[in-house]
C-alpha cells in the first residue's frame, strides 16, 4: 500500500497516519520528521538544507522530492506520506518520481475539518511560557486550572491558537491545497475523510475506507 494523507494542521492526520501504519504494517513518512532528521545529519542534503534555512529561503520543491525519493527507494514495505506534497509542483514531481520508480500512489486521503470546529479544538490549548509544556482544557488539563504542573507558571494562550487566527490559517491552507485536491481528484484513487469526529471514530472510518479500497 502506498498512501498519501492531505489535511490541515490540527486535523489529526499525524495520529491517523501512525494508526494506519500500525494496522497495515506500513512506514510513516512525515515530512517534518524527515526534514528534522536530515538537518541533524551531516549528509550533503543536510548541509544543503541548512543553507536554505540559514539564508531564510523556502525549501525548493526539487529538494523535497529528492528527499522523499531517498526515503522511499530503500523501503521494502509500503508507506504513508504525511505532510507532503504541499504544492502542486511538488504533487506533480512526486507522481513522476514514483511512476519512474514503479511505485505510484495507490490512494490519497484528504482530511477535511470544518474551520469552526478546528478553531474550537485549538481554542482549548494552553501553553506554559516558562517550560513550553502544552495543555488542553478538555483533553489534557493541568492539575490546577491555568497553572503549569512543572514550575507553577501561569499558562497562556498562544496568538496562533486564537480562534480568528486559526480560522484564517485554515482558510489559507484550504486555498493552497485546492489545486492539489483538484489534481488528485482528476487522477482518481482520491477519497475525502470527514475528520470532524473524535480521533477514534475517524480511525474507524479511515481503516474501513482503506480496507475497502484495497479489497
Ligand atoms: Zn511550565
Amino acid at each position: 500500500m502506498r498512501i498519501a494523507l492531505l489535511g490541515p494542521p490540527g486535523s489529526g492526520k499525524g495520529t491517523q497516519a501512525q494508526r494506519i501504519c500500525e494496522a497495515f504494517g506500513l512506514v510513516h513518512l512525515a515530512s517534518g520528521d524527515i526534514l528534522r532528521a536530515v538537518k541533524a545529519s551531516g549528509s550533503p542534503l543536510g548541509q544543503k538544507l541548512r543553507e536554505f534555512i540559514d539564508n531564510g529561503l523556502l525549501v525548493p520543491d526539487d529538494f523535497m522530492v529528492e528527499l522523499m525519493r531517498q526515503n522511499i527507494l530503500g523501503l521494502s514495505r509500503g508507506f504513508v506520506l504525511d505532510g507532503f506534497p504541499r504544492t502542486l509542483p511538488q504533487a506533480r514531481a512526486l507522481s513522476r518520481m514514483l511512476f519512474e520508480n514503479d511505485r505510484p500512489l495507490m490512494l490519497v486521503l484528504n482530511f477535511v475539518v470544518d474551520p469552526e470546529a478546528l478553531a474550537r479544538r485549538f481554542a482549548g490549548r494552553r501553553v506554559c511560557p516558562v517550560c513550553q509544556a502544552v495543555y488542553h482544557v478538555d483533553s489534557q488539563p493541568p492539575r490546577v486550572a491555568g497553572i503549569c504542573d512543572k514550575e507553577g507558571a501561569k499558562l497562556i494562550i498562544r496568538d496562533d491558537d486564537r480562534p480568528e487566527v486559526v480560522q484564517k490559517r485554515i482558510v489559507t491552507f484550504q486555498q493552497t491545497m485546492a489545486p492539489i485536491v483538484a489534481y488528485y481528484t482528476q487522477l482518481g484513487n482520491f477519497k475525502t475523510i470527514d475528520a470532524s469526529a473524535t480521533i477514534d471514530d475517524v480511525t474507524k472510518i479511515v481503516l474501513d475506507k482503506i480496507r475497502r479500497h484495497f479489497e
